[in-house]
């Protein structure tokens, strides 16, 4: 089982080609202008069984998606199930040679075996904490501190032209369900309460947001 705050298909904001985003539940780390707080609390979200997720990476997979990106949340704090979903994941294989892209909030040396186990099992990752006084345009990163790491050949073959790799504009998604408006990518500074502004204008008011709580 995972907890889960949310997962979406396609995702093109985070790692290269078409992806199943999966961001997980619970983080203690509580950056200053984390954009994701509705992740923070452990008891949030969903408890999802590792089969059902296993299985929207099947279908992913089928529909011709090109990685895997785990976000959160802190996806480390649930490493032991993570690395036996990644394991299940890792044996769906693919035409497309799938990879996997994990965030954490973590630098490298501030990992247990336990935690290191499920880097393992990615092939690039993106470590640091957020800090918001060090904005940047290094693509698919929130701050200049965090750093894009390929761990395997096909992480080398498909990230390590991106680990410098700077843009004037960061791919952003807008994702819709039910009840809830998702931003995925890493939108620049300003941009979301610019965005809450623009759509209050248009008479579109959010209850909550989860960069403000
Ligand atoms: S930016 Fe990431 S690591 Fe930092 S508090 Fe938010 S979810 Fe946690």
């Amino acid at each position: 089982m995972l907890r889960v705050n949310r997962v979406h298909h396609p995702v093109t904001a985070l790692g290269p080609g078409t992806r199943l985003g999966i961001w997980l539940q619970g983080c203690p780390l509580a950056c200053p202008g984390c954009m994701s707080r509705d992740t923070w609390d452990p008891n949030g979200g969903t408890d999802v069984p590792i089969a059902e997720l296993v299985a929207l990476w099947r279908r992913a997979v089928a529909a011709g998606a090109d990685g895997l990106t785990v976000s959160g949340g802190e996806p480390l704090e649930q490493a032991e199930p993570l690395a036996r979903f990644l394991d299940e994941a890792r044996a769906v294989g693919g035409d497309q040679e799938p990879d996997f892209l994990l965030y954490t909030g973590f630098e490298l040396d501030e990992l247990d075996v336990t935690r290191r186990a499920v880097l393992a099992r990615a092939d690039a990752v993106v470590t640091g904490r957020y800090q918001v006084a060090l904005p940047t345009g290094l693509l698919w990163r929130g701050s200049a501190n965090q750093q894009l790491i390929p761990l395997t050949d096909l992480g080398r073959d498909r990230y390590a032209a991106y680990t410098d790799f700077v843009v004037d504009h960061p791919p952003i998604q807008i994702a819709v369900d039910d009840e809830r408006l998702f931003v995925i990518g890493v939108p620049p500074p300003g941009a979301l309460p610019r965005l809450e502004r623009a759509l209050r204008d248009q008479g579109i008011a959010f209850r909550e947001v989860a960069w403000r709580r």
